[in-house]
């Protein structure tokens, strides 16, 4: 026999629901079918790639590895579900419902939020920011200071880390798209709490919807166990690919990690280079002296 909701819990799940449905989220499902892990599509050449770029040899790293003749990066194969996403449809799928969704309506949907504690705290609502149309999306924690001040995602030290990181794969940041799991500051830059995390991070994978990259970055742990609903450590899946609502995902450290941990700039710089490979770039040439 099943046992009956207790009334509170009923309650809150009403009101989640209704939260749900002024989102326009209205079809869920109760029970969540098995998914078929597939390999993706790895049909890119691998580009000739070198072992150090310019972010890791910036001043901030300590390490510096040696250039060694150019490697080829084995892509698709390599597509591994380390952590296996939830069967089925969750709720954050049934964002997919949502039809002739824009990045501007999303925004139009967020209005002057207040839907969580967050916006006490907030100078300005940092929504995500770069090309709506990018290959690769570039996911973060939440915004600092400095975000909060310019309402942008990822202006502050470590964003200015990024910059780099984005650079060494020859791209521009306008070339790709920047957001965060959650778009209020959290105080003292404290991570984002389970609640946080869960009233605004509907509106991150409706970005990712409407962009429709080919490959997402988590950029640290908040991002990666948002995305892929899990509650295993960073370490234990960073620099394999993942499978994501028919997308390839690769978690790897935050830069602002990488500022205190500058020898991790090597794994990442790998991590970076496996999406290069998927991407079809080519690493930046060598700058002769
Ligand atoms: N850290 C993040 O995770 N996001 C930002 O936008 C800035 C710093």
């Amino acid at each position: 026999m099943q046992e009956a909701i207790p009334e509170s819990l009923q309650a809150k799940i009403e009101e989640r629901l209704r939260y749900y449905e002024d989102l326009g989220i209205r079809l869920f499902y109760r029970d969540r079918e098995p998914r078929a892990l597939s390999s993706l599509d790895s049909s890119s050449a691998a580009p000739p790639v070198r072992s150090t770029s310019s972010f890791e040899e910036s001043s901030l790293a300590t390490p510096k590895s040696k250039v060694v003749p150019p490697v080829a990066v084995a892509a698709g194969p390599e597509t591994r579900v380390a952590v296996r996403a939830p069967a089925g449809l969750s709720l954050f799928e049934e964002v997919n419902k949502i039809k002739d969704d824009t990045l501007l309506k999303i925004r139009e949907d967020l209005g002057d939020c207040t839907r969580c504690k967050l916006h006490k705290g907030r100078n300005k609502l940092v929504f995500g920011d770069g090309s709506a149309t990018a290959k690769l999306v570039f996911v973060g924690e939440g915004p600092g200071a400095d975000e909060d001040v310019q309402g942008l995602p990822f202006v502050g030290r470590a964003g200015k880390l990024l910059t780099q990181m984005i650079e060494a794969m020859g791209l521009q940041r306008n070339d790709v798209y920047i957001c965060n799991v959650v778009k209020c500051r959290p105080p003292q830059n404290r991570a984002p709490e389970p609640g946080e995390v869960e009233t605004c991070s509907p509106y991150l994978l409706r970005q990712i919807d409407v962009i429709n990259p080919k490959v997402i970055v988590c950029l640290g742990a908040v991002a990666a166990k948002t995305l892929l609903e899990t509650t295993r450590g960073i370490s234990q899946y960073r620099g394999e690919w993942q499978e994501w609502r028919g997308r390839k995902l690769m978690a790897t450290y935050h830069p602002a990690y990488l500022l205190r941990n500058p020898p991790a700039k090597a794994d990442v710089w790998k991590d970076l280079q496996k999406v290069m490979a998927e991407l079809g770039l080519a690493l930046p040439k060598k700058k002769s002296s």
